[in-house]
């Protein structure tokens, strides 16, 4: 799964919001809550008891009797299961259940009798575990172990014309231990009949009660007598539901076609919400195999995780479409969509076929043909990095309109939002081609790491949200080879990045206990994807990238699959060092990386008597030092990690190659061969180690004589390294304040992008910081001196970028514009001239002619500098745009505004989500609020609308999260924490 991430493109934008239907969103949420309030219990038929004195004959004339009836029950039974799937297209599935009246199938009764919230559980059951001083197996928050599925075969018919549906499930399960229990997740869907018959034979098992206890979102069926160990068992569900308008489980979204809204429903089960669409055993470790039919109307077509095996048409207009069994896997990557999408096909060399799903429109302008295109090559590269073919016949990829993350990885069946996947060429910035390819290759990452290979738990989500996170590096290079993510962009993009979360005393391990099934949502941070990439950077490069490939190949064989955890991949590792002659115990060395929060800060200090010896001393890094006084689980100075330091030696035009040295003390020793007075110490060579590195003032003086005097014996890496740690170590306290200001002296002469971007990442919030104290003027000038020779060295763009260029000139593109980003960010005039110019231009001519990978940066400064003009026609060109990438900067440009009135204005459109979509909703108000002249409003507009938002998006906690994040972020006083603590009580 990819999250929503924004890499940061301009300084100040101003965001907004939404307001839609969330009185109709309530409204079918109650509904859903209603049929899951009234699901009560039917008394079962009671026993009859017959005198044994009537005469033999009477009995054997009532056992014929008996068995007649039997099996006319039997008979329909079967006609009965058959409705939901044959019979439902003409009979509404939201009709009322069935009577009852039925004997052996067991059916809810739903009248309207039931007092609402009451407690379903059936009647003496519960008093029954009191006796016996347990609690009921529904009451653990995990399922209890005795049962297994084995298959699933689900009939589904999907009714979009009034967003319901229904279905049919039958599970094959394992019985491992005897119970009278079957328990399995179902949350907000309407039971209707329940049957467990013994396998392959016609015995039925009887059921006692059945019930759903919402609590644990898990539905019980207790039978009359135990299910047999080593047994196996049909479970045979029929039920309904809602295609909810909203972002999980089985949902609906629209899109606007030739003036004609059009719907289409698509799932999103990760990580919880399968048990939304169909009763299962929704936890990851449950794997089986699915067999899926959906019928829907002929003017739909239908997708799965596997290939259509069969379509049957039906007269009236119905279809129904069968599709081919998958192999085992867990439900929360299991998928389906109804919707009447286009595509466009490609084949791998070893025959997948890959297909791209979009409206009609953007099919035809070929906005997915970048996406295919890449797809086809990602498989080919995967497939030959891990030695592991890809496993379905076919991969399709979904562009949806509203989806809640970026991307989900379904197997087979992937899902993007559209501003992840689709792309105009000519009018795609290289940062959202970028955007774009990184998504892509992130979840088809996750069709090995995830779906082949399964955690066994959401404790370890970071074994495939990490790997997928890293791996968007490694197969970005694979696409253009001269980019060096993974040995530059991965740095200011995850390390420095999480490195900030990650030295906060409110961060947590990146392995993280859950067990509720409300808090696991909360698992897939920053945190899990960028320290998990950052970790397994880090045991890539100690390890050998051959090495570390040959181990994953080996890891990914032997659970392909199956499920594995954190232990599974140290062990396969630690035996591919052996197999070349090194012995690491890989998971005595990780476990104090993932099980503990926080990182190291190392120190390396010289001795003043003798030149060759250093003191090495580690320490938890924390940027309020403050806080180990006052907590001591922090200060009791327990935190101690495995370090594989690299360190090298260097004077004025060379550096020695690189030694590793494993700290594990809290203070080492070490003689460090041809170090003398002149020379300096640097250490984490090519920054791959997630730690930070502290030198005495004499060496940082030296690093930084060394960046004046030639900059270049220092790698690009290490250059964005060092200032991206003496930033933040001055800001915990570890360093004075000039130590970094004085290290970017040298940027005059950088020519690379990354230390540029590393050092504008650190100057944007001590400008923040900075702002209306009075040595904000002397920064500022020092900032647009450092900047001036670059800026006038660049100049701008003065065409839009040739496709076949980029590769070669994407260096010098970004380093542009990030020079003219801090320009016009710092208020260089020249640069808010030239932004001014290209926008009057644009308006007068109506031909747009600013550069593409400036635009975002030219509509900011000009919404932010000229008048409500500007404003008028960006809003005119973000309704008029067609294009999603444009749509998007277009619509951020518009939150720069210093207007406060516009701001609002904006504010309050963002809440119609006919002209804002969801997702960029929660950017408008991010933005607004990142706004200094907003950051108020933004606020104010965030208590004010709390109800709405958090309707709206429920439990898609993430974005609720990302949005409180946001618009808390500059939250300064004591009385805005309060108001704050006041709204989400509200
Ligand atoms: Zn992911």
């Amino acid at each position: 799964m990819a999250l929503d991430e924004k890499r940061e493109k301009s300084a100040s934008f101003t965001p907004m919001m939404i307001e839609e239907d969330a009185a109709l969103r309530n409204g079918s949420r109650g509904l859903s809550g209603q049929w899951a309030d009234a699901v009560g219990v039917r008394p079962r038929t009671t026993e009859r008891h017959i005198t044994v004195h009537k005469r033999l004959v009477l009995g054997f004339a009532i056992s014929i009797l008996a068995l007649l009836v039997v099996t006319m029950i039997a008979v329909l039974l079967s006609v009965r299961f058959e409705e939901c799937s044959t019979a439902a297209a003409a009979d509404s599935p939201a009709r009322a259940s069935g009577n009852g009246s039925l004997p052996g199938a067991a059916r809810l009764n739903h009248d309207a009798g039931e007092p609402p919230g009451r407690q379903e559980e059936a009647p003496g059951e519960e008093e029954e575990w009191q006796r016996r001083r347990q609690p009921p197996p529904w009451t653990q928050l995990r399922l209890p172990r005795h049962l297994r599925p084995l298959h699933y075969n689900l009939m589904l018919s999907a009714f979009m014309e009034n967003f319901t549906f229904c279905g049919e499930v039958n599970v094959q399960i394992e019985c491992l231990n005897a119970s009278r229990y079957i328990v399995l997740h179902a949350h907000r869907v309407h039971i209707e009949a329940v049957q467990v018959a013994e396998d392959k034979l016609s015995g039925a098992v009887r059921v006692s009660s059945f019930f759903l206890y919402p609590q644990n979102q898990v539905f019980v069926v207790v039978l009359n007598r135990s299910l047999e160990a080593q047994r196996s068992y049909n479970l045979k569900i029929i039920y309904s539901a809602l295609i909810e308008n909203e972002l999980l489980g089985f949902f609906r979204s629209s899109y606007v076609l030739h003036g004609e809204r059009r719907f289409l429903g698509v799932t999103q089960f990760s990580p919880t919400h399968a048990r939304k669409a169909f009763p299962c055993f929704d936890e990851p470790i449950y794997k089986a195999t699915f067999k899926i039919s959906i019928k829907h109307q002929a003017t739909y077509l239908s997708l799965s995780n596997m290939p259509v095996e069969t379509s049957v048409f039906e007269e009236d207009g119905w279809v129904t479409d069968h599709f081919s069994q998958t192999p085992l896997m867990s439900t929360y990557y299991l998928a389906w969509a109804v919707c009447n999408f286009t595509y466009r096909e490609t084949t791998t060399k070893n025959g997948v076929v890959v297909r791209l799903y979009a409206r009609p429109d953007a099919i035809r302008r070929g906005s997915g043909d970048y996406a295919l295109n890449i797809t086809r090559r990602l498989i080919e590269f995967y497939e030959d990095y891990f030695k592991v073919p890809y496993s379905l016949p076919k991969l399709d990829l979904l562009a949806v309109p509203k989806h809640p993350y970026a991307a989900m990885e379904n197997w087979g069946l992937s899902v993007f939002v559209e501003q992840r996947i689709l792309l105009d060429p000519s009018i795609s910035s290289i940062s959202y081609l970028l955007d774009v390819t990184m998504v892509i290759v992130h979840e088809l990452c996750h069709q090995w790491f995830g779906d082949l290979v399964t955690p066994v738990w959401w404790e370890d989500v970071w074994l495939k949200e990490g790997f997928a996170h890293y791996f968007e590096f490694v197969g970005t290079d694979y696409l253009y080879p001269g980019w060096n993510m993974e040995k530059q962009r991965f740095l200011t993009d995850v390390l420095h990045e999480v490195m900030l979360l990650d030295g906060l005393a409110s961060s947590h391990p990146v392995s993280q206990e859950v067990q509720r099934a409300t808090d696991i949502d909360r698992v897939f941070d920053w945190i899990a994807y960028k320290k998990g990439a950052a970790l397994i950077r880090m045991l890539a490069n100690f390890m050998g990238h051959s090495v570390f490939q040959m181990g994953l190949q080996d890891y990914l064989t032997i659970h392909k699959y199956g499920n594995a955890a954190r232990n599974d991949l140290w062990n396969t590792l630690s035996e591919a060092l052996k197999k070349v002659g090194k012995f690491v115990n890989i998971q005595e060395v990780m476990d104090q990386w993932t099980l503990q929060m926080g990182y190291p800060v190392i120190t390396i200090m010289r001795n003043e008597t003798a030149d060759n010896i250093v003191v090495i001393s580690q320490e938890h890094f924390i940027y309020d030092i403050d806080a180990k006084t006052r907590d001591p689980d922090l200060g009791n100075n327990s935190y101690l990690w495995q370090i594989p330091l690299t360190i090298a030696v260097g004077n004025t035009s060379h550096i020695s190659s690189e030694a590793i040295i494993w700290v594990s003390n809290k203070s080492e020793h070490h003689r460090i061969a041809a170090l003398d007075e002149t020379s300096w110490l640097l250490g984490n060579i090519n920054q791959t180690g997630y730690f930070r590195v502290n030198y005495d003032i004499r060496n940082w003086r030296l690093l930084i004589d060394q960046l004046m005097r030639n900059h270049e014996v220092i790698s690009v890496s290490n250059r964005a390294g060092l200032i991206d740690d003496a930033f933040n170590l001055a800001r915990a306290g570890y360093l004075p304040q000039n130590i970094p200001l004085e290290i970017i002296r040298y940027l005059s002469e950088e020519k690379d992008f990354l230390p540029w971007h590393a050092a504008s990442r650190a100057l944007y919030p001590l400008d923040k910081l900075l702002d209306r104290t009075e040595n904000y003027n002397i920064f500022n000038e020092y900032i647009l001196k450092q900047v001036a020779a670059m800026y006038l060295k660049l100049g701008w763009p003065t065409n839009n970028l040739n496709r076949s260029l980029v590769q070669a000139a994407y260096q010098h593109e970004e380093l542009r514009r990030e020079v003219i980003m801090l320009a016009c960010s710092f208020g260089n005039k020249h640069c808010h001239q030239q932004a001014a110019t290209l926008i009057s231009d644009w308006i007068s001519s109506n031909r747009n002619r600013i550069p593409l990978n400036v635009r975002d940066v030219v509509y900011c400064t000009g919404v932010s500098l000229m008048d409500e003009d500007v404003w008028e026609f960006i809003w005119m060109k973000f309704h008029s745009t067609t294009a999603v990438s444009e749509k998007k900067i277009l619509l951020e440009a518009l939150t720069c505004s210093d207007d406060r009135n516009l701001l609002n204005r904006l504010l309050n459109l963002s809440l119609n989500s006919e002209v804002v979509l969801d997702q960029d909703a929660i950017d408008v108000i991010i933005h607004v609020a990142r706004n200094p002249h907003g950051r108020d409003l933004a606020w104010k507009f965030f208590r004010e609308k709390w109800k709405i938002l958090n309707a709206r998006y429920g439990e898609a906690l993430f974005m609720n999260s990302k949005l409180i994040s946001g618009v808390t972020e500059f939250l300064n006083t004591e009385e805005e924490l309060n108001e704050y603590d006041q709204a989400l009580q509200d």
